[in-house]
């Protein structure tokens, strides 16, 4: 078998994770280095300068200008949380150094925790991911394609595919021999003008976009990139382009993704977060040692989703 430079990098080992978050002091350290690198910085005024006391067992930062009062995790993805945040530390290592997608399932069983919990704790992790990646822009060479959530190409049946389908567009910036660099994908109507507002989102200006004959002028007219049309005789389906192989490769990880979800539904429901975690992942796959760091510092920045809010499906405008 061929070495693969993902599967063999050097990530964050279990052993490692534990002697850096494998305690409550530990990690509340690491969350204030990350939150307030210069030390307390009050979350309304600014102050730097702040009393401390102990309330129920939970640290309080006590503003000296405002008197405002809040906890390490209050203003943060935690807020609110009860769970202590060896679990969240432990939940977002797993999510970013397994190999595969871990379901809320999964969670559940490492951290020993209701299925409830360890679907909110995943979810709000998930969201800490697209709000990292909603301002992604792919350069250079750019495959773009129309696909369905659970991984298949539409294969040109704009319109016509199953009702319980949820349509998604798939883009892959790559090397100029074609290998993948980095993805994105969305939810979205498989429209002209729809996916004209994705490639003017996600696409820059100077990108060559590669597409099959249906695709190309839609998802480029907008933003004035190049485009590369590869026109095929046979069905669409049928064959899969050379030209295309980085988006083919990104769709086989979704549908690995999607099947090992729990709920088919849910993955429905929320395909903008699962979209989003699978992009999150793909696109740090080459820096495993890091990912986990620099996912808690975005936690850490991350404000308060309540429950409520995250169980929503996505609204679209
Ligand atoms: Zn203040």
């Amino acid at each position: 078998m061929a070495m693969n430079r993902v599967q063999f990098q050097p990530g964050l080992s279990m052993a490692q994770f534990m002697e850096r978050y494998g305690s409550e002091d530990k990690c509340e350290a690491a969350l204030m280095a990350m939150r307030w690198p210069r030390g307390f910085e009050c979350p309304r005024c600014g102050e730097s300068t702040s009393s401390t006391f102990v309330r129920e067992g939970r640290g309080y930062w006590q503003c000296s200008a405002c008197r405002h009062q809040c906890t390490l995790i209050s203003g943060t993805i935690f807020a609110s949380s009860k769970l202590p945040l060896t679990r969240w530390f432990l939940a977002m290592h797993l999510l970013t150094q397994a190999k595969n997608n871990v379901s809320a399932l999964e969670l559940k069983r490492h951290l020993g925790v209701s299925y409830k919990s360890a679907w909110l704790v995943k979810h709000k992790v998930m969201e800490v991911m697209r709000l990292r990646e909603t301002s992604r822009e792919l350069d250079g060479r750019v495959e773009i394609d129309d696909a369905y959530l659970g991984g298949e190409r539409s294969g040109g049946k704009s319109g016509r595919g199953s009702p319980n389908k949820v349509p998604i567009v798939v883009a892959v910036q790559t090397t100029p021999q074609g290998q993948p660099v980095l993805a994105c994908l969305r939810q979205q109507p498989h429209r002209a003008e729809e996916v004209a507002i994705f490639a003017a989102q996600h696409i820059a200006t100077s990108a060559t976009v590669v597409s099959d004959g249906l695709w190309c002028f839609r998802a480029t007219q907008i933003v004035g990139a190049d485009h590369e049309r590869v026109v095929t005789g046979g069905g669409r389906a049928s064959v899969e382009l050379p030209q295309l192989k980085a988006v083919n490769t990104v769709l086989s990880n979704l549908k690995t993704a999607a099947s090992g979800t729990y709920h088919a539904f849910n993955f429905a429901k929320y395909a903008h977060r699962y979209l989003a975690e699978l992009q999150y992942r793909f696109n740090r796959r080459f820096d495993l040692s890091a990912i986990l760091a620099r996912l808690l510092r975005a936690a850490a920045l991350t404000t308060p989703h309540p429950g409520a809010v995250i169980r929503m499906a996505e609204v679209r405008h």
